[in-house]
């Protein structure tokens, strides 16, 4: 028997009787971090990172959840688990699950990046490595996310001097914060909507983030225009964005490496950045694990599993619940 295996509720630990990450209500479940295909209502009880703690809690309302240190090991009927950091959103963790000497980690989302809110990626060795794969093709290299961050603050600065209000959009936990982090204040004032607005005031107890502003019915176009609003991509097109004036529009997603991407969502400007690894991200990752077996669970699995397999892994495939990031921006919010 495996140490973690496939079911129809999620991933399951026999030998301690618990769920990673399940997408049905389960007694136990470990979770991975916080955003919502990740972390599921309907768990009697939940245990993850403590950072995602508030997180989930804001999600996922009155429920028993209790919080773990990253590194801390805790055993549940003789496995031994501990979360580590995945450096995908603020209290993103790998899971580790440890019985007689087999290791396997799990690693919800990931990125190798340092996006400079979220505790780094750290690489644990394993000898069974469950990944995510959504950005697991080779024309995925992302670009200095420096260079996208300046180029924010240029567009931004630039629509200004026009004063034409400046849209930016990402989903509500993770990237609309990587985004606010790199923001340039003195360019001018930072506005919200709630959505943004609410998970970012949960994160202010871990992070410092620049100053926002929420916008409420008494906010005018007048005070908008020239400053820069973060938002849900889901405004698009809505009647609260029109109610902003006139708006240059930008999106940020790894996503936006597809050419097409852009035209779909028909947005100004198209920044790429992604809180996923990219191609050079999970291999490196995969290689730092020293493990033998790569189970891949969402975003082109087939194809990596594939590469992999050719590479000298013992790689195969598995089907989850797991949504890729386009699934997510919908699903998040
Ligand atoms: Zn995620």
């Amino acid at each position: 028997m495996p140490l973690l295996e496939f079911t129809s509720k999620g991933i399951y630990c026999k030998q301690a009787d618990v769920y990673l990450d399940p997408w049905r209500g389960v007694d136990k479940a470990l979770i991975s971090h916080g955003h919502s295909d990740h972390a599921r209502w309907g768990s009697k009880r939940y245990i993850t990172q403590q950072t995602n703690v508030p997180i989930i809690q804001h999600r996922l309302g009155n429920i028993t959840v209790s919080g773990k240190k990253y590194n801390e090991t805790f055993s549940i009927n003789g496995v031994q688990f501990s979360f580590h950091p995945a450096g995908h959103v603020p209290g993103s963790s790998q899971i580790r699950a440890e019985y007689r000497g087999e290791v396997w980690v799990f690693t919800g989302d990931y990125k190798t990046q340092v996006d400079g809110i979220s505790t780094p990626f750290e690489p644990v060795l394993c000898h069974t490595f469950i990944t995510e794969s959504t950005f697991g093709l080779p024309v995925f290299r992302w670009e200095d996310p420096k260079k996208t961050h300046e180029g924010i603050n240029q567009w931004w600065a630039a629509n200004q001097t026009e004063k034409t209000t400046s849209l930016l959009m990402g989903y509500s936990l993770g990237k609309v914060q990587r985004l606010l982090k790199h923001l340039d204040p003195s360019i001018g004032k930072i506005y919200t909507h709630g959505a943004t607005e609410h998970m970012t005031e949960v994160l202010r107890q871990f992070i410092d983030f620049p100053q926002t502003e929420l916008i409420t019915r008494d906010t005018t176009k007048k005070e908008i225009e020239g400053n820069l609003v973060l938002a849900p991509p889901a405004v698009m097109g809505s009647a609260w964005m029109k109610k902003l004036g006139r708006v240059s529009t930008g999106y940020a997603s790894g996503w936006m490496a597809f050419r097409g991407a852009r035209r779909r969502r028909a947005v100004d400007r198209a920044f790429v950045l992604s809180d996923h690894a990219d191609w050079g991200g999970l291999l490196s990752a995969i290689k730092a694990t020293g493990c033998e077996n790569v189970i891949t669970t969402h975003g082109y699995t087939e194809l990596f599993a594939q590469y992999l397999n050719e590479q000298g892994w013992n790689a195969r495939t598995q089907k989850t619940q797991y949504a890729s990031e386009t699934e997510e921006i919908v699903t998040a919010e």
